[in-house]
C-alpha cells in the first residue's frame, strides 16, 4: 500500500500544469496550454483577479491602472494574441507622453527637437559640446554603473539635465550604484546630432516625425485583456483560484511534487512559476541551502505606490503620462486614463493616478493613505496641473516587488537562483519577477507561450527562456521604467 502523509486539513487537488500567479506571463502560458488542447491546468493567484502589475482596478466608478501601460510589441505572435483576445476592443492610441522639469514640459522621448529649443541656447550649446566630448571618451561598453554608461553615450550635460534626478527618484539609489546592464538593456542611443540640425534648419520646437509613436490599449483598461483571458480560459475548461498565496513550494530531489496555499494542496506534473523568484525560494520546502537563502535575501526589488484620484472636470492635460523629473516634488509620474480611453473615465470626471517609488517599509510606504492623497493632491497643483479643490475623492495602492532592482552586484546574488531554479527539471520560471527580468508585457506574454510550447511540445521546442529580452527592440530613446 503506498504510503505519503497527507495533511487531511487541506482539501487536495492535483492537475497536469499548475501556474503560479495570474498576470500577463501565467495567462500567456495558460493560453497557449489551452490552444494546444492541454485544459487541466490550475492557475494560482494571490490577488482577487487576474493582471498582475498591468490589472486595471475601478474606483469610483472609473478605471485606474497600476501605472499607466501601453501595449507595444514587435513580436508578431504577442500582438496577434492581444488582438484575437480583444478584437475591437484593443483599440491605437496616438502617444502623448512629456517630461516636466524645472517648471517646463518637454516632449518625451526627448530626442524630439524641441529639447535644445526648450533648455534655451545657452544650455543647448554646453549640452552638445558634453555630447560631443563623450563620442571622443571611452564607449559605453566599458562602463560599470549607470551614469558612467549615460554620461558616456550622451555626455554628463545630459545626464544631468534628462537622466540622473528621475533614475534616482525611480530607483531610491544613486546612478552610481545602478549597474550599467540596465542602462544597455533600456537605452536605445539618440540621434543628437540629427535634433540638432532639425533644429537649427526650422527652429525647433516641433517634434521630428519619426518620433511620433502609437501605442494599443484595451478600451477598458490594461487588465481588460487579463479579464477576457481569464474569462475565456475558464470557459475551456481551466482552473483558476484568486485570493491564494503560494506559501510552500514542496520539492524532493529535483521534482516540485506539490505547493500549498492556505488550506490547498495543488500536486501536478509540471509547475510554472511567475511569482517573484525571491518569494518562490522562501516557499521551498525543506528549506535549500543557507547560502541560497541569503542570496535570495540580497536580491533587492523597486516597490511602489500608486494614488489614484477622482477629479472633476475633463480635457486637464493632453497627455496620458507624464514624468516628472523636477526635484521640487517627489512623484515621478502620473497618468490620466481619460487620455487612454474615454470609456475609462466617468462624464464630466477624469481618472489621474500619481505614482511614489519606494521601498515597503520606508517613510512613504508608511505614510497615511490620507497624507498621500494630500501630498499628490498639493503636488499636482503645485505643478498647476489641477487644482486641489477639483479632487472628488482619493485612495492609494501600495504594490511590492515592483521593479527588480539591477544594483551593482545583483548578478551574483541571482546566478544561484537561476542555477537552483533550473535545476528542477518540472518547473520553469517565467515572467518579470519569477526570471527577475526589467520585463515589459510583452517579453513576459512571450516567456509564458514558450514555456507552454516547451511542454506541450511544439515545433522548435525546447526553447531557452533566459534568452527572451536580451536584444530587445523595445527601447525607448531614454530610460523610463514601465
Ligand atoms: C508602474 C508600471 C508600469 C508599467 N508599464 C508598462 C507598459 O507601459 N508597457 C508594458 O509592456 N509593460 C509595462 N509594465 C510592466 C508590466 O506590468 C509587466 O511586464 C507585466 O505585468 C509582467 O507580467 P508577469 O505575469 O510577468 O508578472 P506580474 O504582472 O507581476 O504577475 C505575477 C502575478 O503573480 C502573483 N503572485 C505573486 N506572488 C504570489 C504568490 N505568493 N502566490 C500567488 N500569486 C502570486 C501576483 O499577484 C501577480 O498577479 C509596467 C510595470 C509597472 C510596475
Amino acid at each position: 500500500m503506498p504510503r505519503s502523509k497527507q495533511d487531511l486539513s487541506k482539501k487536495h487537488i492535483s492537475a497536469e500544469v499548475c501556474i503560479l500567479g495570474a498576470g500577463p506571463a501565467g495567462l500567456a502560458a495558460a493560453w497557449e496550454m489551452a490552444r494546444a488542447g492541454v485544459i487541466d491546468v490550475v492557475v494560482l493567484e494571490r490577488q482577487e483577479g487576474p493582471g498582475g502589475l498591468a490589472r486595471t482596478e475601478s474606483f469610483r466608478e472609473q478605471g485606474y491602472d497600476l501605472g499607466p501601460h501601453r501595449f507595444f510589441t514587435s513580436n508578431k505572435e504577442v500582438k496577434q494574441l492581444w488582438r484575437e483576445v480583444l478584437g475591437d476592443d484593443f483599440q491605437p492610441v496616438q502617444r502623448l507622453t512629456r517630461i516636466f522639469y524645472r517648471d517646463r514640459f518637454f516632449r518625451y522621448p526627448i530626442a524630439a527637437a524641441d529639447a535644445l529649443p526648450r533648455l534655451g541656447l545657452w544650455q543647448a550649446g554646453l549640452a552638445l559640446a558634453s555630447f560631443a566630448r563623450a563620442q571622443l571618451g571611452p564607449a559605453p561598453a566599458q562602463a560599470r554603473s549607470f551614469d558612467e554608461w549615460v554620461s558616456a553615450s550622451f555626455g554628463p550635460r545630459l545626464y544631468e539635465t534628462f537622466f540622473k534626478v528621475y533614475t534616482e527618484k525611480v530607483w531610491g539609489v544613486p546612478c552610481r550604484e545602478i549597474s550599467a546592464d540596465w542602462a544597455a538593456q533600456r537605452i536605445k542611443g539618440l540621434d543628437l546630432w540629427g535634433v540638432a540640425r532639425r533644429a537649427l534648419r526650422f527652429g525647433g520646437g516641433r517634434q521630428a516625425k519619426t518620433l511620433a509613436e502609437e501605442f494599443d490599449y484595451p478600451r477598458l483598461g490594461a487588465g481588460q485583456m487579463s479579464e477576457q483571458m481569464r474569462l475565456k480560459l475558464e470557459d475551456a475548461g481551466l482552473r483558476f483560484y484568486f485570493n491564494q498565496d503560494v506559501q510552500k513550494v514542496h520539492v524532493r530531489g529535483d521534482r516540485i511534487i506539490a505547493v500549498e496555499v492556505p488550506g490547498m494542496r495543488i500536486e501536478a506534473g509540471h509547475f510554472l512559476s511567475s511569482i517573484p523568484i525571491t518569494s518562490f525560494m522562501g516557499s521551498i520546502q525543506p528549506k535549500p541551502e543557507e547560502a541560497l537563502l541569503r542570496s535570495s535575501e540580497r536580491l533587492g526589488w523597486r516597490d511602489h505606490i500608486t494614488v489614484d484620484l477622482d477629479v472633476e472636470g475633463e480635457a486637464l492635460f493632453p497627455d496620458q503620462w507624464i514624468y516628472v523629473h523636477d526635484p521640487g516634488v517627489k512623484m515621478a509620474r502620473l497618468a490620466n486614463y481619460a487620455n487612454f480611453s474615454k470609456d475609462m473615465a466617468a462624464t464630466g470626471r477624469t481618472p489621474v493616478s500619481v505614482e511614489y517609488f519606494c521601498f515597503q517599509g520606508d517613510a512613504l510606504w508608511r505614510m497615511a493613505d490620507e497624507d498621500l492623497v494630500d501630498l499628490a493632491k498639493d503636488e499636482l497643483s503645485r505643478m498647476g496641473l489641477l487644482s486641489s479643490a477639483s479632487v472628488a475623492a482619493g485612495r492609494v495602492r501600495r504594490e511590492s516587488e515592483s521593479y527588480p532592482s539591477y544594483v551593482l552586484g545583483w548578478r551574483q546574488h541571482f546566478e544561484p537562483l537561476r542555477r537552483f531554479v533550473d535545476s528542477l527539471i518540472n518547473l520553469q520560471a517565467i515572467g518579470r519577477g519569477g526570471m527577475f527580468k526589467y520585463n515589459n508585457m510583452d517579453h513576459s506574454v512571450y516567456s509564458g507561450i514558450l514555456a507552454a510550447r516547451n511542454l506541450t511540445g511544439a515545433d522548435g521546442a525546447p526553447f531557452d527562456l533566459w534568452r527572451i529580452n536580451i536584444d530587445a527592440k523595445y527601447q525607448e530613446a531614454a530610460i523610463r521604467p514601465t
